[in-house]
């Protein structure tokens, strides 16, 4: 279960919506993600991880970053690279029913925090001005600027999703 902040420009009207939790459609953006790591994307070290490493989980978890600079957010996976602590081991809590995707496990934060320890975290950089983001708090996430203005907005309304 995901949910979408709702937002509308008090400036120029935009409507604009931030996604963050888990659904359905989660196991397929880690498998997309998994792949691009595993392709080399997001540099050499990880891609030796993923190779070399069995077992290795993402979060299929949609966060929400924000810029610590300028502002900017987006809302997207977290990509930290969890180790099972135990090397045969099998997920049991899978999202959308598949317990593999490309050898990729999509596993619930719950069980990458019991079960799994990180071995590698990733930080977003922001694409506008080149700072690292952070995980945005919950004031901010009620609280983000309009993409196409840049006016700060207070939300409007949250949707949940699956
Ligand atoms: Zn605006
Ligand atoms: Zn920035």
């Amino acid at each position: 279960m995901g949910q979408g902040y709702h937002f509308i420009c008090k400036q120029c009207h935009e409507k604009y919506s931030a996604d963050v939790g888990c659904g359905i459609a989660q196991p397929m953006a880690c498998e997309k993600a998994f792949s691009k790591i595993a392709s080399g994307a997001y540099g050499a070290e990880r891609k030796r991880l993923v190779e070399e490493l069995s077992g290795i989980a993402v979060s299929g978890n949609l966060e929400l970053y924000v810029c610590s600079s300028c502002n900017r957010w987006e809302s997207t996976l977290d990509l930290t690279l969890y180790e099972p602590n135990e090397p045969d081991y099998v997920p049991e809590f899978t999202i959308g029913g598949e317990t593999r995707w490309c050898g990729a496990p999509c596993v619930s934060d719950w069980e990458l925090c019991q079960d799994y320890h990180v071995i590698k975290r990733y930080y977003h950089i922001c694409t506008q001005c080149g700072r690292r983001m952070h995980k945005a708090s919950e004031q901010e996430t009620l609280n983000l600027t309009c993409p196409k203005c840049g006016t700060l907005n207070w939300i409007d309304s949250i949707i949940m999703w699956d």
